[in-house]
């Protein structure tokens, strides 16, 4: 995932959050940095696997990363280390998922520790100043392909976990997705499958950011998404636009005026029915989002709000594509139909069934001069909200606390990630905390992706923090 640019303040969390003594926050910060420089040399040689998940690429790699995560657990003592992967009902096998466990003890709660083996694939060499698959530490940031995306996000938890203690009673499953960056395809098929190996009370998912280099943060909401296919058809066949035009306006006109019906005169979301959530606490700078968006200069903003809420909590629809005669084989014909696919973002709190339908009925019934509107509704992920006052959320809120010395934030992401959703549909229970090793110049994805290491050593003592104070939450229930 990628994320905003750095705000020049960071306002505080208006949760009151509890502190951790200090002498385990000092023991803490000890034995991570004790286990530091092994940890940084552990991603190296894991960054050195290129393990790219589209199918165009050697896929011996992700097996082979598989492998490397499945040796680092075995050597931490888990009780059970297993490589595992799921074939979909219509034959496609799944990438291999590391999955171990260590049992909780005496009444403690288990925690789920997520993060994903597989990366991206690098795009061109030459837009890397360093060799992607090739760790380069140019400064505070380590550089190359899955350096934090989410390579490290693995390394936090092996890191956190070889530092607690093995007396603690604290149950710990470690899931390690291989599939991620193709969208998770066999997700929910593994979760029916191993749901009892993978039940816990609380989900760490390190694959987000925090807020900005030194300003942690947790990932409260995701947005969600549904797609779908517009196609208007006026005419039988195409006919001569001298003969026919006037009387008669071609498919790509109304179906234009159609879109043009999506959102009002300021750019905002028009179509009724679609959720709208809470004005986020904090935003994204107007200059960095202009220069992140590659936004050109005089282009004007679209919607009302911050435009982190803009971004967060508020739906926003896209023509994604359309059919329609290319204008080089254009001819002096009225087009008979045209086709155009839209993508709509959903605010957390929306149902994608109910987004779904307020498209449609949105899309059929306006007057579109009497043309046949087909309507073919698509996929449908769901948005992720976080509860506000869950216990390991507060939790999660004092490590931050402890580790960065400054209080963290609340953040959302416009993006999806769908397997939370999944996540969520399989333990209602649990609660999900959506951590992350990266900040706003990561660029996962990009070329030059890296990581901050001086950020990243104040992830692993806040996630040590974190198991160390849920095994005492739980305890004492
Ligand atoms: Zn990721």
């Amino acid at each position: 995932m990628t994320a905003h640019k750095t705000p020049s303040t960071l306002p505080t969390s208006s949760a009151p959050v509890p502190a951790i003594p200090q002498e385990r926050v000092e023991a803490a910060r000890a034995s991570i940095g004790a286990a530091f420089a092994g940890a940084l040399d552990d991603l190296c040689a894991f960054v050195r696997i290129p393990s790219v998940s589209q199918r165009s690429f050697d896929q011996s790699h992700v097996e082979a990363s598989a492998e490397w995560v499945a040796d680092k657990l075995r050597g931490l003592g888990m009780e059970s280390v297993e490589i595992l992967r799921v074939t979909t009902a219509d034959g496609y096998e799944g990438a291999p998922a590391v999955v171990a466990r260590r049992p909780a003890r005496e009444g403690a709660p288990t925690v789920l520790l997520y993060a994903h083996h597989d990366v991206q694939p690098p795009g061109r060499d030459e837009d890397w100043d360093s060799q992607p698959f090739e760790p380069t530490l140019r400064g505070e940031r380590l550089f190359g392909r899955g350096a934090a995306d989410d390579k490290a996000g693995v390394i936090a938890h092996l890191t956190a976990l070889g530092a607690l203690d093995p007396a603690s009673p604290l149950g710990v499953t470690v899931f390690i997705e291989g599939e991620e960056e193709v969208g998770s395809p066999t997700f929910q098929a593994f979760l029916a499958a191993h749901a009892e190996k993978l039940r816990a009370d609380v989900i760490v998912v390190a694959d987000s950011s925090n807020w900005k280099v030194g300003g942690p943060a947790l990932t409260t909401s995701l947005r969600g998404l549904v797609d779908a296919t517009v196609e208007v058809r006026v005419l039988e066949h195409a006919v001569h636009s001298g003969m026919f035009g006037g009387p008669v306006l071609d498919a790509v006109t109304v179906l234009s005026r159609l879109l043009a019906t999506l959102h009002d005169a300021d750019g905002s979301v028009a179509v009724p029915g679609l959720v709208v959530g809470a004005e986020p606490t904090v935003d994204y700078p107007e200059a960095d989002f202009r220069a992140d968006a590659g936004l050109l200069p005089g282009a004007q903003f679209a919607g009302t709000g911050s435009l982190t809420g803009r971004l967060w909590v508020k739906p926003a629809i896209s023509v994604i594509g359309m059919d329609v005669t290319p204008v080089e084989v254009a001819s002096n014909t009225l087009i008979p139909a045209a086709r155009a696919k839209l993508s709509v973002r959903l605010a957390p709190g929306q149902d994608p069934a109910l987004a779904m339908q307020a498209l449609e009925q949105h899309v059929t019934s306006q007057y579109s001069f009497g043309a046949v509107v087909t309507f073919v509704p698509g996929e449908r992920g769901k948005p992720f909200q976080a509860p506000r006052d869950a216990e390991a959320m507060r939790v999660a809120r004092a490590a931050f606390a402890a580790a960065w010395g400054t209080d963290p934030v609340d953040i959302g992401v416009g993006g999806s990630i769908p397997f939370i959703a999944d996540l969520l549909e399989s333990f209602p229970q649990a609660t999900i905390l959506v951590t992350g090793v990266e900040d706003p110049d990561t660029r996962a994805h990009g070329a030059n992706e890296s990581l901050h290491v001086g950020e990243f050593e104040k992830v692993c003592v806040a996630e040590l923090l974190i198991l160390q104070q849920l095994a005492e939450a739980g305890g004492a229930r």
